[in-house]
């Protein structure tokens, strides 16, 4: 069975940057679970997956605007730190923000005296990434998955 947008696809997938530092991977555990077409994955990563099938596995570079968007700048501000008043802030630390574009996750990149310094950038915003996949397995989408717009795991009886 080949992958198409009525189709679940189970895979294994290691995510690294172009210069080779592994982001993620699902090899240390369960393979992820999918309903091709429906937005989960990256758009560079579900076209390469379709009309793929079972046992195929591909490497391939997928650029910013296939993945997570580019940088944007005007994603950085400061804060004045009144604002995080009592609260605990570091380097890292992310939280939801209100912003002109809706709520949006903002991490913390720096902290002076008096001002926070929060990015609202994707962390992978600008990087080109590459995914090394094999395709454990295609089956049918239950009408269930396709009412819902996910997949309910690898037998697809899931419920939720
Ligand atoms: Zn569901």
């Amino acid at each position: 069975m080949n992958i198409d947008n009525s189709t679940v696809v189970t895979l294994h997938f290691t995510v690294s940057t172009t210069e080779g530092t592994q982001i993620d991977s699902s090899r240390d555990s369960d393979p992820m679970t999918v309903l091709q077409g429906s937005h989960y994955l990256i758009k560079g990563l579900e076209d390469e997956l379709e009309g793929k099938a079972k046992g195929d596995a591909f490497s391939i570079d997928i650029s910013p605007e296939l993945a997570y968007g580019e940088r944007f700048d005007k994603l950085v501000q400061s804060v004045p730190k009144t604002m995080f008043e009592g609260m605990e802030v570091d380097v890292g630390m992310t939280f939801r923000a209100s912003t002109d574009e809706g709520e949006q996750s903002v991490m913390i990149i720096d902290v002076t005296e008096d001002e926070v310094i929060v990015d609202g950038n994707h962390p992978l915003a600008g990087v080109t990434l590459n995914f090394d996949v094999e395709i454990m397995d295609v089956r049918k989408a239950t009408e269930d998955e396709l009412a819902h717009g996910h997949a309910h795991g690898p037998s697809g009886d899931h419920h939720h």
